[in-house]
């Protein structure tokens, strides 16, 4: 009996059946041919993170592949983090493998548990499991902290890193630059002995937070800037919201991103375009570190994929916060944010959101894609799952003149409409919307013209229409205040015309409209949303995105919306007939109280036409 647009947008299955053929990309090519060359056959898994020594002590792994999703807790998540998920999450669900949720967690500073619990919130409304097994607990980088510092005097030793004393200043100059090669730190050549001395003192506190770094120990005349001897740990006294004061010296990203994928035996490591540059570091540490012994091998190999733009949005974590903090919006959850929690309290559903990562696909070269692709998606979603309901945004009574004659006085008369008209193939339709009609309804303003423009066929004196699952009306005439405004439109009910009763389509029109009976109308507030900004690109080439915030992205009308719809869950996604699909506003919406209906999407696209 339940049907899926009947609850609230809470996780669904996937959209994206996993039987369904998708489409090939540059990445299933890979790991398909990893699979076929059984490229990764021969790992172990130890049941968790850990080293060479864990995995070796393992079993052969289950899983045929392993992702990741490694977000930093400092922020939420956005649209292209959504594309990130399902397509890491997605691979590993498509080939027999499993996707990590890792809290790449080792920068001191920014972590905040809001953030975290957020985005484990997220990624289980897209519909993801992670680690494995349902309600597994997300892994953290810094629970790696003692393995990268373990790794990093293994590196000293093997003489493949040192303590550098330079400035920053002197780093920055001596790194030489695209056409010029670095030059050698005077530091570079002391022995392990004397590094690793000096890597235990900083790691013991006696030297000042940026007095020294550890470097590995490359080339410095290296073509790629990333290999002239890149820094790898740092001294920075920060508390940790996991470690606490235990360390007060971190590792850099660099470093910590290639160990952490390790650790997890992650065999396809997902990032974006940015990151080719420190793939040859990457690659450089796995070596050392399975020399070393202290890696399981084969290493996973990182692989770089076009980051997703969105035309009139924009998808930087600080950018977002700054609309946030500056009160721009309501917060980061305001459904006219890009984040996963605003496109959600939008009316945005898991599965629209995965039927747009699958449409847009993944590619090595950056490019736009156009906003209306990810509203085309969501309608696609919620064509045949949300219910049907009337709803009159912008009212204007309408009065039947003839009623009380030909009804009876105070006569109201049930009438009754399917929530869905198109029910899916195998599900049982939902049970139908009830409704009444009597002398006094409500209609849109824009559905009457008592001067009618070419080619208009609503209500305009003497033309005939159908209130939708109602009667035939005629209209006759309106009247006006003082000052020219309409106060109601008059029509005549046409007896014998109800819908689906037998000979109601005797008499021919050529418009329906939507309307609520004033009798059991419910007053509703519904918020129309609009783009946040009106230029299509607001922040790109350095542009001021605040300039081009969209001044009417809000408009908050007084609605009156028909009897079913006073019942909505919050979260529940409804398409209001003839205006569009809607969403009961997860937050303000309760039920019993008030209706407030948000604005996913019109029912087609309007936007630059
Ligand atoms: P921001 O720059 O907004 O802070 P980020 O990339 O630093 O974003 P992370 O938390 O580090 O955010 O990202 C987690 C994952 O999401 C990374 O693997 C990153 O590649 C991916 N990701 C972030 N933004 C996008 C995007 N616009 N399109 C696709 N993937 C993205
Ligand atoms: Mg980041």
């Amino acid at each position: 009996m339940s049907h899926p647009a009947n609850t609230p947008n809470k996780p669904v299955a996937s959209a994206v059946a996993a039987d369904v053929v998708k489409p090939s990309n540059f990445l299933r090519q890979i790991i398909e041919s990893d699979l076929a060359n059984g490229t990764y056959a021969s790992r172990c898994w130890g049941g968790s993170p850990g080293d060479a020594a864990h995995h070796a002590a393992g079993q052969p792994d289950p899983a045929k592949i392993r992702t990741r999703f490694p977000p930093e807790p400092n922020g939420y998540l956005h649209v292209g983090h959504a594309k990130s998920i399902c397509l890491n999450f997605g691979l590993a669900r498509d080939y027999g493998g499993v996707c990590h949720l890792r809290f790449d967690d080792t920068n001191p500073e920014k972590e905040d548990t809001e953030y975290v619990n957020s985005i484990i919130d997220s990624v289980k409304w897209l519909g993801f499991d992670w680690n494995g097994a349902p309600n597994a607990a997300p892994y953290q980088a810094s629970d790696y902290f003692d393995f990268m510092y373990r790794a990093a005097e293994y590196l000293i030793e093997a003489g493949h890193a040192y303590v550098d004393e330079q400035t920053a200043e002197q780093m920055r100059v001596n790194r030489g630059d695209f056409g010029k090669p670095g030059i050698d730190s005077p530091f570079r050549s002391r022995t392990p002995a004397d590094n690793l001395a000096r890597f235990r003192q900083m790691r013991d506190g006696l030297y000042e937070d940026g007095a020294m770094v550890l470097r590995a120990k490359i080339d410095m005349a290296s073509p790629n800037i990333n290999m002239r001897d890149p820094a790898i740990y740092r001294i920075r006294r920060a508390t940790h919201h996991n470690t606490g004061d235990k360390w007060c010296i971190y590792p850099m990203y660099t470093y910590a991103h290639p160990i952490e994928d390790a650790l997890e035996q992650i065999t396809h490591s997902i990032c974006t375009l940015e990151f080719e540059d420190q793939r040859p570091f990457y690659d450089w540490l796995m070596t050392r570190l399975i020399e070393g012994g202290l890696l399981a091998s084969p290493p996973p190999k990182q692989y770089e994929f076009a980051r997703l733009n969105l035309t009139y949005v924009i998808t930087s974590k600080r950018k977002l916060a700054q609309l946030v903090y500056d009160h721009k919006v309501s917060g980061w959850d305001d459904p006219r944010m890009p984040t996963i929690v605003g496109l959600r309290r939008r009316g945005y559903t898991p599965a629209a959101l995965q039927l747009f990562a699958e449409r847009i696909g993944v590619t090595k070269s950056d490019s736009w894609i156009d906003y209306s692709t990810l509203e085309g998606c969501l309608r696609e979603d919620l064509e045949l799952k949300a219910h049907r309901g009337m709803a009159v945004l912008n009212p204007v009574k309408l009065v039947l003149t003839n009623w009380d004659e030909v009804m009876g006085a105070g006569h109201l008369e049930p009438c009754s409409q399917p929530a869905l008209p198109h029910p899916p193939e195998g599900t049982e339709p939902p049970p139908a919307r009830h409704f009444t009609i009597g002398k006094e309804v409500w209609i849109d303003r824009e559905d009457f013209e008592e001067v009618p423009p070419k080619g208009y066929k609503r209500l305009f004196p003497g033309n005939k229409v159908r209130l939708k699952g109602g009667y035939v009306i005629e209209c006759t005439g309106c009247t006006k205040d003082a000052n020219g405004v309409i106060t109601e439109v008059h029509a005549t009910v046409v007896p014998d015309t109800k819908s689906g009763t037998p000979g109601s389509e005797t008499v021919k029109v050529k418009a329906a409209i939507t309307w609520v009976g004033v009798a059991d109308g419910v007053n509703a507030e519904v918020r129309l949303y609009d783009r946040l900004f009106s230029d299509a690109q607001p922040d790109a080439g350095g542009k001021d995105f605040l300039e081009s915030l969209n001044p009417n992205s809000l408009k908050v009308v007084s609605a009156i919306v028909e009897p079913s719809l006073a019942n909505a869950l919050p979260g529940q996604n409804f398409q209001f007939e003839r205006h569009g699909y809607f969403v009961a506003d997860r937050i303000d919406h309760v039920q019993g109280a008030k209706p407030v209906f948000n604005l996913a999407v019109g029912l087609r696209d309007g936007w630059g036409k």
